[in-house]
Order: structure tokens, then sequence, then C-alpha cells
């Protein structure tokens, strides 16, 4: 059995259901810290929350509260908890499915409350197993970051096992093309057009700005700069993942680039394109939504992917700028799908740093 777990957001809730979540949120906290110096704990049931309070606290989340702290204070000696979230186990919490919304309900200080949650496509996936049956639910958390409310839901699964029929997927991430993924005969392109455009604007921006000397406005500009791109990052990986969901792949590969800079072909671009981080955050995007599709993840050693040719002969002459043409069986195509053709098969094989790493 494999575990996930789905952050879903709760939509749009109304400000008297956020305080209500606080305030459950609040006596669960102080109930849990309570738990902790009781003398009994390991023989608590349910009725020592009336030696707590006499406030209401929904009995699915108690029992649940109950449990995690008797296994929080056996693993890690927990001496208080700044704050502990409810959850409700998957007796407790329900999924419904209605006119492709989902909602999911779960009792409160009041009364059971269904409530809809912002799903992406692969969230939806997940949700569908569930209620087929073909995968199982787990427990589930309700918490709060940055002013949102989310509901946490863990999900356990059998793996698929990677037969041979297994399709694997290589992804090339680079400066003329952003990403550029190959599964089979198909290829998807991300140009790098735009971004190096936007990039270019705040860059020249910023100069003047330094003439001036306007150090906050830079470090402002800078920050939005990273957010832009933080934004289409998310956005791509978005695409290839539902572009891997959707042609059945089992397994992403992609370049180890810990240690590595891509050679840029001048000193210009080197300046004013994309940089590591930007790379490296794309993939960590990308293996994070891969996983919550249930699709594998594998980095392979970045050595020679763009100037091997499918015959197998290696030269840096292959590739001339975006074509790549072997100098010895002339196979000609697009030298970053040759590349991301190149890592699906990991030519140069597995990295084990990487690999040890995201396991
Ligand atoms: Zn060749």
């Amino acid at each position: 059995m494999e575990t996930l777990s789905l952050r879903l957001e709760l939509m749009k809730p109304t400000e008297t259901k956020k305080q209500m979540y606080q305030k459950m949120t609040e006596l669960n906290t102080s109930f849990s810290n309570w738990l902790l110096r009781y003398e009994e704990l390991s023989k608590a049931t349910s009725k020592v929350y009336k030696l707590f309070s006499q406030e209401k606290l929904p009995s699915a989340v108690v029992n649940q509260t109950i449990r995690e702290v008797k296994s929080k204070k056996k693993n890690q000696k927990a001496k208080t908890f700044r704050r502990f979230w409810c959850s409700f186990n998957n007796q407790n919490l329900a999924i419904e499915k209605e006119n492709g919304l989902y909602k999911l309900s779960f009792p409160t200080l009041e009364k059971r409350i269904g409530v809809p949650v912002i799903t992406e496509v692969y969230q939806q996936h997940w949700l569908d197993k569930i209620l087929s049956g073909q995968a199982k639910q787990g427990a589930a958390e309700l918490y709060e970051k940055k002013g949102k409310w989310y509901i946490s839901l863990s999900i356990s699964f059998e793996p698929e096992r990677a037969a041979s029929s297994s399709k694997v997927m290589g992804i090339d991430v680079g400066l003329n093309y952003l990403a550029v993924a190959s599964v089979g005969t198909k290829t998807l392109f991300f140009r790098g057009n735009e971004a190096a455009f936007i990039r270019r604007t705040f860059s020249s921006r910023r100069k003047k700005l330094g003439k001036l000397k306007l150090l906050p406005v830079i470090k402002k500009s800078k920050n939005k700069e990273s957010q832009w791109m933080k934004n289409l990052n998310h956005k791509m990986s978005r695409q290839i993942v539902h572009f891997a969901a959707e042609n059945g792949v089992h397994c992403i590969r992609m370049e180890d680039l810990t240690g590595i800079r891509r050679k840029a072909k001048s000193k210009k671009e080197a300046g004013r394109n994309l940089h590591s981080w930007s790379h490296y955050q794309l993939q960590t995007f990308i293996e994070y939504k891969a996983k919550m599709a249930g699709i594998q993840v594998e980095y392979v050693n970045p050595h020679h992917t763009s100037q091997t040719c499918k015959c197998g002969h290696v030269d840096k002459k292959n590739r001339k700028r975006h074509t790549f043409s072997c100098i010895k069986c002339q196979y000609t195509l697009h030298a970053d799908a040759n590349a991301a053709i190149n890592i699906s098969k990991a030519i140069s094989g597995l990295s084990k740093k990487k690999n040890k790493q995201a396991a």
C-alpha cells in the first residue's frame, strides 16, 4: 500500500464558519495539551473529555485527538502542542459528488455540515477513486494557512505495477524551451520566449533603478519577478502532469540538475536568462503534482542527454542550436525533444543521489 495526501481548499467559507473552525481548533489544542498531562492517558476513552470541559466538541474529533496524542507522546515525547488541528477518521468525514462538484461533510460544533471544495483535475481523479472503491480514504485534518481553510485528506492505494507495458515520460528543462516533455511519439513544448521577455523587462527596469540607488524598489521588483516565474512554473507543471496522466504515464524522468548549471551560450544570456533555481522549482512542482497523481518520479544522470543519437553515436557536433542532426546516421529532430527522449530512456543511468533523496 502507498499513501499520499490531498490538500483540498474549502470553497469560500463564511466568516461565521471560519470563526467556528478557529474555535474548534483552539478547543482541541487545549484538550490535546490537557491530555498530555493526564495521568491515565494510555487508558483514556472519549469519556475523559467531560473531565476536561463542558464545552461541546464533536466526539469524532475527541476520539481522533486521543488516538493521536497517545501515539505522539510515545514517539516523540511531545511537551506542548502549539496547535492541534481537528481531524476526522474515514467514518466521520464523507465525500460526496454532485453535478461535478465535490463536497466534504464532517461534524462541527453545531451540526454536521457539507462544504464544497476547490479541486484540481488530478485531485478529482483521486476523489473518484475513493468513491469507486479503488483507493482507501484515511484520516482528514481541518487546518488553516494564510487565512484559507483546507482539508488535508490522506489516501492509501495499491500501486499499479509498472509492468512491461509501463509508460515513461522524459522531461527536459532548459532556456529556449522551458520544458519539453516526451512520451512515446507525443511531445509537449513550452517555449521560453515570453518568460525571457518578462525577465529582461524586469532586469532592465532594475538597472535604471540601480543608478538611482532605489534598493527597496529593486527588491520589490525581484520579488515580483520570482512570483511571476513561480506562477508560470505552477501552470506548466499542472499541464505537464495532466498530459502525463492523459497518456497513461507510470513514471516521469527528469535530469538531476544538482551541482550543474546549464552552460549559457553567452555571458549576456547567462545574466539575463532563466537561472537554475527556476529549473529546480519547476522540477519540484512536477514531482509533487506527479506523486499526487500516482505517477512515479525518477531522476537521471544528465551526461550526454543532448548529444546522443538513438543510433548510439555521441558527439557534440550532433547538436546545432535547436536542431539535433546525427553526423553519423543523419537522424534529425528538435534538439530538446531528442534530449527528452534520452531522459525518458535514462541513457546515462539513474541518479543515485537524487533518487535516494526523493525516496
Ligand atoms: Zn545517429
